[in-house]
Formats: structure tokens, sequence, C-alpha cells
């Protein structure tokens, strides 16, 4: 069976790019009826901290990326690692290297000035360690293959051939004893049982290394799949610049539903033929690791607007109207009462067919919560002057003496329209501009409608002079 796994190191917030990564590997596990697991790269104690692990695990709550069983702490596991670590070593597949950092810097230097590649040039290699003076401080090395080549037969890649011979004796244990990063995914990975592993295409120079630790060891080799990093809608490699990378920003600042970012996301650099909209039990069913492109996906605006959108109105109205709650109140300035809530429900069918996110709609929606006098733009006050005062005090009066139904109040408005000699639209907008302190609106007998008799009446009356 399948078993995938989302591996981030919590040095930030969880990126676009590693939630696309998170969700390439949950749905590979949920495809193939296999297990998608959480691991969480911890071991850079200076760049890991707690509230990187919290944006991670609540960033994949909130994209319903649930991953099986708790999730694993690499840090915690370093023992393990250091074991393995001593295994390869006691089965001379590592050795002590007790070279000096100025021996290894002088080294270096010597290779630059020689314009050769800069790699360990195996000292240690053949060396007895009684040659070094007691209680010297040494790493551990592995020995590495160094004839031959090593080719990965990647699922996006396809096949990559590198020779041994540029692969030097990377360090697996450190002076302190701590383990590095490249034993540390190996070991993980293996005891954890991945037999796909999916991440960013910037991993692949590490996959022939880290294969070196797991032959070394006799432990079967997991299938890769090294997935092209998202490009921003120039091509440039993805940047602040390109807009939000953070997955909570879209969900904070943006307005955008976990849905329509998982859509959105699947589509940079995956499609199945030209659907664009693929839910999640649809995506579950259709998708396949090696069909992910080759070259970068790139971020697009107008999809994810598109996308959203159309999740906006295939949405549950309460759950909207919870969602959208919050922006209101920001907008508006105070905390929307029960009475707003409940009126803010009943408003959701007629403002989420032109929202392409929460923002609009909640921008939508801050003409219902107004506070009396309204507060009136500039261009909404201009539709207020000349014969626009005068339709308003005509369609005021008509309007009050109207029974609050849809088709009594456009009768009372057409018939405003009529007795003046003008379109429909040239009575709606004073309406508009009255009620709102707006110049554009839901249909006006939406918004007389919602308002209610009551509020809509007082708020005529307030331009009344
Ligand atoms: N922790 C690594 C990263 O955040 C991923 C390692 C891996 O997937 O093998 O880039």
């Amino acid at each position: 069976p399948v078993v995938t796994r989302f591996a981030p190191s919590p040095t930030g917030f969880l990126h676009i790019g590693g939630a696309r990564t998170a969700l390439f590997n949950w749905l590979w596990a949920r495809h193939t009826g296999g297990k998608f697991l959480l691991r969480i790269e911890d071991t850079d104690r200076a760049r890991s901290t707690q509230p990187a692990i919290e944006a991670i695990l609540d960033g994949m709550k909130w994209l319903g990326l649930d991953w099986d069983g708790d999730e694993v702490y690499q840090f915690a596991r370093a023992s393990r690692h250091a074991e393995v670590a001593f295994d390869l070593l006691e089965r001379g597949h590592a050795y002590k290297c007790f070279a000096t950092a100025e021996e290894l810097a002088e080294m270096r230097e010597q290779q630059r000035a020689a314009k050769l590649p800069m790699r360990y040039d195996g000292r240690w290699r053949n060396r007895d360690p009684k040659e070094a003076p007691e209680g010297a401080p040494f790493v551990v090395r592995l020995k590495a293959e160094t004839e031959g080549e090593t080719t990965i037969h990647d699922l996006v890649q396809g096949a990559v051939t590198v020779r041994n011979s540029e692969l030097d004796d990377m360090v697996l244990l450190r002076s302190d004893g701590t383990p590095t990063y490249m034993l540390a995914v190996v070991v993980d990975d293996h005891d954890m049982g991945i037999t796909h592993v999916i991440r960013g295409d910037d991993h692949l120079n590490n996959a022939f290394r880290q294969l070196g630790i797991i032959r070394a060891m006799g432990w079967p080799e997991p299938i890769y799949g090294h997935v092209p990093l998202i490009h921003g809608d120039d091509g440039a490699k993805l940047s602040k610049r390109h807009g939000a990378l953070a997955v909570d920003a879209y969900r904070d600042e943006m307005g955008i539903l976990p849905e329509a970012l998982n859509n959105y996301l699947l589509r940079i650099g995956w499609g199945h033929g030209d659907e664009e909209l693929i839910d999640r039990d649809r995506a579950i069913e259709i998708f396949d690791v090696a069909g992910i492109g080759r070259s970068p996906g790139r971020t697009d605006r107008k999809k994810l607007e598109n996308v959203n959108g159309h999740y906006i109105r295939a949405a549950d109205d309460a759950r909207l109207t919870d969602l959208t709650a919050p922006f209101v109140a920001q907008k508006i300035g105070r905390d929307l009462t029960a009475e707003d809530i409940e009126l803010l429900r009943r408003s959701m069918g007629v403002l989420k067919p032109r929202a392409k996110d929460l923002l609009e709609l909640a921008e939508g929606a801050t003409f219902l919560f107004r506070t009396r006098p309204l507060d009136m733009e500039d261009r909404a006050l201009a539709l207020l002057e000349g014969q626009g005062e005068q339709l308003l005090a005509a369609v005021t009066s008509a309007l009050s003496s109207a029974p609050w139904t849809n088709e009594a109040l456009e009768e009372a408005v057409r018939g405003v329209a009529e007795e003046a000699g003008v379109g429909l639209g040239k009575v709606a907008q004073p309406l508009r501009a009255a009620l709102t302190g707006r110049t554009t609106s839901p249909g006006i007998f939406d918004v007389l409608l919602l308002l209610g008799r009551d509020e809509s009446l007082a708020r005529l009356s307030d331009r009344m002079t």
C-alpha cells in the first residue's frame, strides 16, 4: 500500500508551494487508499519555532489535508538517526573522519584555486582511526559508491542519472553527535514506511545522496516524484511581489475558501484535460502523480478568483455567513448581533452570485449594517441633486404607502418612473444612493426587502430636506 508524507521545516509560515506539495501527497494517498503522514522537520533548532509548527498544522487542517496517525517530530528521533550512523560504521559503510575545520578549509581553498569542484576528498576513507590523536573529535561520513552511476526513475522528471564520482562522502553525524538532515530524512522515511517521496524538485540532488544511505542500509527504495516549484505569473521564481505566499493570508486577508485554494493549487502544474473545476472527490478520483508537468506551473490571480467565485456560489448559506461575518465586522467597526447575523444569512442568496471572495461578499453586505444617517460617498450624493432629488421625493412618497412585497415595490417604483417619463434606472439610482450611501449594490428591490420597511423609509427620510 502507498504511504506518502509531507515533511515541512517549521521555519516560517505554511507556504502555498508547500501546501501544494502536501496536497499532491494527500491526494495520492487518498486516491490509492494508502496513508498520508506528516513529519515536522524541526532539526534546525535555531530556526524552528512553535508558532511555525502551529501555522503548518492549522493550515493543513483548514485545507482539510488530514494526516493519518500523529505527526512525527524529527528532532525527537535524533538518537535513532545516530544509531543508524553507527550501524553503517560498524558494517564498513561509513567511517570516522578526523579532518579539522582548518584542514578542510585549506582543502577547499586548493580546490577553488585549481578550479576543481569543491567536495570532500576522502582523506580519512581508508585511514586507520587509530592514527588520530586520542579523543580527537570526528564526524561520521558515508563511504559513498565511487564507480558507476545512479539513475532515479522519477515519476515526474523521468530517468535522471548522476555519475557516482560526483557525490562525495557526505557527513551523517556531526562531531557533536547530531545527525545531518540527509541522514534524518532517510531514516525517518524508512521507519515511517514511506513508499512515495513526492516533494519539490529542489530536493532532486539530495535524492541521489539519500539513495546512497538507503542502499548501504539495504532498505527498500522509495519511488520519487520531484515536483517543479510554483512560479509567478511572469514565469519568474515565486516571490512576495507575485502576491501572498502564506496560506493563512489567502484565508485571512483575501477571503479565499479552502476548497477553492485546493482546486487552484491542484491546477498549477497538474491537469486533467481542460477540467478547471475539480472538487475534492473528483480530485481523489482522477489524481495521478505522473500527470504533474515537468515545467513549473504559474500563479494566476484571475483563475483563483474564478475558482473561488464558483465555490462561494456553491457554498451553503449558513457556512458562508459564519465565514463572512468577521470581515463584515471589520468593515463596519463593530461586532454583529444575532439579528445582524440572521439578516446576513438571508442576504446571502442575493450577495453571493456577485462575489469572487469573502471580502467582496462582506463589502456587498455592509449597507445592511450601517448606522443612520449613512455616511455618503460623494458620487452617491451627486445622484441626489437636481432631478434626482425630485425623483427621490416622489419615490419616497410612493413607497411609504406601498405594501412591502417585491411586486408592490416594483409597481410603486415603476409608477414614479412612468409619471416622470424616465426609465426605471433613473429612479433606482437616487433610491440606491439614499438607501446604501453607495452607487452600486444588489438589485434595488432586494435592497428594499432586505432592509425592510422601517429601515428603508427611515433612511429615505434622512435624505429629505
Ligand atoms: N523539510 C524539507 C523542506 O521543507 C523537505 C524534505 C523532504 O521532503 O524530503 O523543504
